[in-house]
């Protein structure tokens, strides 16, 4: 008899997984609050919020009165030519929370589209603006911007995914990687920018495109607000656009409001997504500045050249209202400041262990970086015999824990984190 899971391993796609897989895959029967709930009853605290997003936890009261309420009006209509108090209320409260000046938005399904929405915006811009040669986007090493043409060609070059589409992907710009730390010295990593931007022109650049403060899955890398400040001034300098990708680190993550907030920085245009609807739906939306929008509108086509067929869907902008209200009506400035002390502390012994190379916390977010890649379902499975959901990448085994968790459940996440990276070496 096909069992369920025989299906999913025949039959079904995983993100990065080939389709003959042997990795054990988990049936999830249900989630609540912090707590997943597998088929054979275990009931693991999600250590990852689904991937940044479920920031309030599974089956939160309000978001899912908010979900049921607007599936009771209108689940879905066009955006063309139509509109809806969904989209203009979060419309609203994104302009309120993210940085002066960004008051014009763009819906898109995924974070992908929208850093392809983003990257538009600033070709557009710059034709508008009457420089159709600006096409190429400068960005840093090591960040990741999703997995479309265009969010490719500006992940790390060496990491991501360039080898592989070689010649498919368009060329970008890349500075060196910033140096890790929030407090690191940035005078060489200026030194050698400056050196890479001295060898190309400044008439091929529409844009700067970067990750602000974390660098998320291209390595879980945190970089001194420094760095922010002097890209603003070089994108000044030049007349190129700053787009920052606050995917992951949007909406209180790493203890500001955005990332950005730490370097007191406003981009021309900001990409949000992943915890956008506290994990329930897909849809990420692009933020960006009046100058923007008009240059784009004196481009030749007169408009943005871009459309969803679920453009602001309002399932998903009903929910994002919400998750928003939630989040704002909190005192999360003191909460994401109590998950990153539980963290600090709970992640210290890790120090100690002979494969890690490095523990690093920002916000609510906690990294145990070791000296190899990890087996990832044997690191997997360690913790969750601890009582933990977590999924490795590369060498890093680390955390972005539901905003609820209780100190407890912070410190049941940590240790089974430091089990997991002792566990890993043997
Ligand atoms: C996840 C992520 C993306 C891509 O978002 P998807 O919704 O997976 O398409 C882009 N940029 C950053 C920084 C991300 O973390």
């Amino acid at each position: 008899m096909d069992s369920s899971l025989d299906f999913d391993r025949d039959h079904l796609w995983h993100p990065y997984a080939p389709m003959a897989t042997t990795a054990p895959t988990l049936l999830v029967r249900s989630a609540r609050g912090t707590r997943l709930t597998l088929d054979d009853g275990r009931e693991p605290l999600d250590a990852m919020s689904s991937w940044w997003a479920a920031i309030h936890g599974y089956r939160h009261p309000r978001l899912d009165e908010a979900l049921h309420r607007q599936a009771d009006i209108m689940s879905h209509v066009m955006f063309g030519g139509l509109t809806h108090e969904p989209a203009i209320e979060l419309g609203r409260r994104l302009i309120e929370l993210t940085p002066i000046g960004l008051d014009k938005v763009f819906f898109a399904d995924s974070g992908s589209v929208s850093v392809e929405v983003a990257i538009k915006m600033a070709l557009q811009y710059q034709r508008g603006r009457g420089n159709p040669g600006r096409t190429k986007l400068l960005t840093i090493g090591g960040g990741y911007h999703g997995d479309t043409f265009g969010a490719m060609s500006v992940c790390d070059p060496v990491g991501g995914m360039h080898s592989m589409f070689a010649g498919a992907l368009a060329r970008q710009v890349f500075l060196p990687r910033p140096p890790a730390g929030f407090d690191a010295d940035i005078s060489a990593w200026m030194d050698e920018s400056n050196r890479v931007l001295a060898a190309c022109s400044e008439d091929d650049i529409a844009a700067i495109i970067v990750e602000p403060i974390l660098q998320g899955a291209g390595g879980m890398h945190v970089y001194p607000p420094g760095v922010l400040r002097w890209l603003r001034e070089l994108a000044d300098r030049n007349g190129w656009l700053l787009i920052l990708d606050e995917i992951a680190t949007g909406f209180a993550r790493t203890g500001e409001m955005f990332a950005a907030d730490h370097a007191g920085v406003s981009p021309d245009i900001m990409c949000v997504g992943k915890a956008l609807t506290g994990g329930y739906l897909t849809l990420a939306a692009v933020l960006c500045t009046a100058e923007v929008a008009e240059g784009i509108d004196a481009s030749e086509s007169g408009v943005l050249m871009h459309g969803p067929t679920f453009m602001a869907n309002p399932l998903a902008c009903a929910v994002a209202a919400a998750n928003l209200d939630v989040l704002t009506s909190t005192d999360w400035r003191a909460n994401v400041a109590r998950l990153h002390t539980g963290l600090s502390f709970g992640l210290a012994p890790a120090h100690e262990l002979e494969n890690v190379t490095e523990v690093r916390t920002i916000g609510a977010v906690g990294v145990v970086a070791l000296d190899r890649s990890v087996d990832v379902s044997r690191v997997a499975a360690i913790a969750l015999d601890h009582g933990v959901w977590v999924r490795p990448f590369r060498n890093l085994i680390y955390t972005m824990p539901p905003y609820i968790c209780s100190d407890e459940e912070i410190s049941t996440i940590t240790g089974a984190l430091v089990a997991a990276a002792a566990g890993a070496a043997t």
